[in-house]
């Protein structure tokens, strides 16, 4: 049976990204699911495709209204969550819906969808996990520490999935997670 809603978590800096545009560029029969957040966007993101980018109020009315599946707090400032239209909708057209997430919202969904499959996204070692967020230079020194910090968090989070695949090459661990999918 193929497993239709895949949650896929994990530290900080992992390449989680990488391995979700992998398989999205290879396997079309798989959607993504697209985040809402308050964020600001970064250069070259787009409001609809990479998130929806709302004000804090705007977001708050979506929880009120019940319109998130999940939705968290993440890096201690800025709220992200995934709208569940979206989602049901791409379910029902049978479609396999990845949700790239943090752990937070991969225990929230799990809760509200019992079926849904969560995979931890692992780096190969710490030394590494810190060298490829060092190393992509997107945040500053200060928000990089922020985020290592909730890394070691997250580490410890893993064995709470039902799935854990370590990331050193992206095709081999896209390739992994989408056996997963239809395993
Ligand atoms: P970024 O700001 O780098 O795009 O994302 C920061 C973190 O937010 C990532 O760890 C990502 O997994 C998480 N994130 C993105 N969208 C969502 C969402 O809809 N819900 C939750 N809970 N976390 C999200």
């Amino acid at each position: 049976m193929t497993n239709h809603l895949t949650v896929i978590s994990g530290p900080t800096a992992v390449g989680k990204g990488t391995v979700v545009k992998y398989i999205l560029e290879h396997f079309e029969d798989v959607t993504l699911s697209v985040s809402a957040t308050t964020r600001d966007p970064r250069p070259g993101e787009i409001h609809g495709r990479d998130y929806f980018f709302l004000t804090s109020d705007e977001f708050d009315r979506m929880i009120e209204g019940g319109e998130m599946l999940e939705y968290a707090v993440v890096h201690g400032h800025n709220k992200y969550g995934t709208p569940k239209g979206p989602v049901l909708e791409a379910l029902a057209h049978g479609k396999m819906v990845i949700l790239e997430i943090d752990i937070q919202g991969a225990r929230q969904v799990k809760q509200a969808m019992n079926e849904a499959d969560l995979i931890f996204i692992a780096p190969p070692s710490w030394e590494e996990l810190v060298r490829r967020l060092e190393g992509r230079g997107t945040e500053s020194k200060e928000e990089q520490a922020r985020r290592l910090k909730s890394a070691e968090v997250e580490m410890k989070a893993q064995t709470e999935f039902d799935h854990v695949v370590i990331n050193d090459e992206v095709p081999v661990c896209a390739q992994k997670v989408l056996d997963l999918m239809k395993a």
